[in-house]
């Protein structure tokens, strides 16, 4: 039969007290794709997100994980079924090293181990009781600026090296699906493009992931689908070269 996506919502309405932000949303992300989710400012983009990695509870419609519906769980428990997210302040020690904010990470016991690891370690696997060193060594080969600056204060990198600590971190839960807000928020667009090019790389090994942006020329290169939003609705979804001509300059950016 037809797989179903991994991560589905399915006339999903939601929003804030009396007041509805979500008027019925529909999107898939697919297995092993990279589904790009475009709108302009207050269309509804990061309460999607919130609805996907259970910080917001749809008052009506579904979320589903592998064609299993999850709607109403809670953040936690999406968090164990491998829904991951880069929280707000990127959930990284400014006051501790690179180094020790990987130790940290060792500790939150959830690095990919033996055969529970789901995708985006192969070939550099973390064994069961993860070491630092196994994951400095996963971490620097990944991002290698990471490995160079392993003595300086986390709080003290540019922002992309915050976001490229941050992307470790989320890795290390191993996550079936990478949920991302604005990656390229107050970043170089050189940055951007390293670091969406490391997120093209981890969807080429099978990870599935949604990235909230509002502006579109960084994140279609790497887009299977892109989803466009617009007042709490998704307006249009396709490949990007089929969706390209509904992308008015303001998604693009000028
Ligand atoms: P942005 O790029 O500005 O974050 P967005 O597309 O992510 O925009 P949302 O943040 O989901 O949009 O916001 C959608 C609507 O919900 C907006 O009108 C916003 O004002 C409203 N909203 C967001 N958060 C809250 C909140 N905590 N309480 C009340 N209204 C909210």
């Amino acid at each position: 039969g037809i797989e179903p996506p991994l991560l589905e919502l399915a006339g999903v309405r939601a929003g804030y007290g009396p007041i509805e932000v979500l008027h019925g949303v529909d999107l898939a992300v697919p297995a092993g794709s990279v589904v790009a989710l475009l709108g302009p400012n207050g269309a509804g983009k990061t309460t999607t997100l919130n609805v996907c990695c259970g910080l917001q509870r749809p008052s009506s419609g579904e979320l589903r994980l592998a064609g299993r519906s999850v709607t109403g769980a809670s953040a936690e428990t999406l968090a164990r079924l491998g829904v991951c997210t880069i929280p707000e302040r990127r959930g990284i020690f400014p006051n501790l090293t690179v180094r020790e904010n990987l130790w940290m990470m060792t500790q939150a016991r959830s690095w990919p181990r033996g055969k529970q690891a789901r995708s985006w370690s192969r070939g550099a696997q973390a064994q069961p009781g993860v070491s630092l060193r196994d994951v400095e060594e996963i971490a620097y080969a990944r991002f290698p600026v990471l490995g160079e600056r392993r003595g300086q204060l986390a709080g003290t990198l540019s922002g992309g090296q915050q976001q490229m600590l941050a992307l470790t971190r989320a890795l290390g839960t191993d996550p079936a699906v990478l949920l991302l807000d604005e990656l390229s928020m107050g970043l170089a667009p050189r940055v951007v493009r390293e670091l969406y090019e490391i997120v093209g790389r981890l969807a080429a090994e099978g990870m599935s992931i949604l990235i909230v942006e509002q502006f579109a020329r960084t994140v279609l290169p790497i887009a299977d689908q892109v989803a466009l939003m617009l007042h709490g609705r998704i307006v249009n979804v396709g490949a990007p070269s089929e969706v390209e001509e509904h992308l008015s300059a303001a998604y693009l950016g000028a």
